[in-house]
């Protein structure tokens, strides 16, 4: 399995515009984040999590020229809002893209892009295949999933593992249950925001303790604001096995 990451950054990404503070100044390219998302290339498959603003631009960065499903973490707009962008794929692989998420997240979705669901549908318009998922595991094109439901202040949001990987991102809360999902993982992906407390997502601070409990072989933080700080001084300053992760960034795991 080959992981991507095709965004770690923030709602705004960084840099923010019109903000001229040291990491949206800075010339180190780990400092420049679209917004959050990854890659899969799994058992043959080419799997997205998630299809923020930025969605055109990180699959023509990564040269990723097939697409066999799209999993939906949450609604937000910063995870969603690229989903128009899928239509190339709809052209070369003339077929429609099953869409993986939650009755909520579906019927966001489907308010959104109403236009994409119409009866009567305007000629090239994105084509998809919706799937209701829960908090139990599923299998997509093929490829088996245990999803993991984490807390984003209170909206229930998705995390996913496959296999000895896990993603979880726009989390501030994690119940006993399930992480007990988690246990095992080999390799965490994890949000952490900033220093400073947010009431939706993990600080630095939490997000390292939770890895503490959940014991990782390697862990890789997503999700990071401008506020964090420059990409080497934290990574610098965090334990052995955690790193931040960067747009472009990839890992390969068995
Ligand atoms: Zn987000
Ligand atoms: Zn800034
Ligand atoms: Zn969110």
């Amino acid at each position: 399995m080959k992981v991507t990451f095709l965004g770690t950054g923030t709602s705004q990404g960084v840099p923010v515009i019109g903000c001229d503070c040291p990491v949206c100044s800075s010339l180190d390219f780990r400092d420049k984040r679209f917004r959050t998302a990854i890659h899969l290339d799994i058992d043959g498959k080419s799997i997205v999590i998630d299809t923020g603003p930025d969605f055109r631009q990180q699959m023509l960065r990564e040269k990723i020229s097939s697409l066999d499903a799209i999993l939906y973490t949450h609604q937000h707009k910063d995870h969603t809002a690229g989903l128009d962008d899928i239509r190339p794929y709809n052209f070369s692989q003339k077929k429609d893209i099953p869409i993986y998420g939650t009755k909520e997240v579906l019927e966001q979705i489907k308010m959104e892009f109403s236009y994409i669901f119409q009866e009567v549908k305007y000629p090239g318009v994105p084509a998809v295949i919706p799937n209701e998922i829960t908090k139990s595991p599923f299998v997509a094109e093929g490829i088996s999933v245990i999803p993991i439901e984490v807390l984003h202040y209170r909206l229930p949001v998705l995390g996913f593992r496959f296999k000895d990987f896990t993603y979880i991102t726009d989390a501030s809360f994690i119940s006993e249950k399930e992480m007990r999902k988690i246990k095992g993982t080999k390799v965490l992906v994890l949000n952490a925001l900033q220093k400073e407390y947010h009431i939706s997502h993990f600080t630095l601070e939490k997000a390292i303790e939770m890895v503490n409990i959940i014991k990782p072989e390697r862990a890789f933080f997503t999700h990071i604001s401008h506020k964090l700080g420059n990409h080497k001084e934290v990574e610098d300053s965090l334990p052995e096995n955690i790193k931040l992760a960067f747009d472009g960034l990839k890992i390969h795991i068995d």
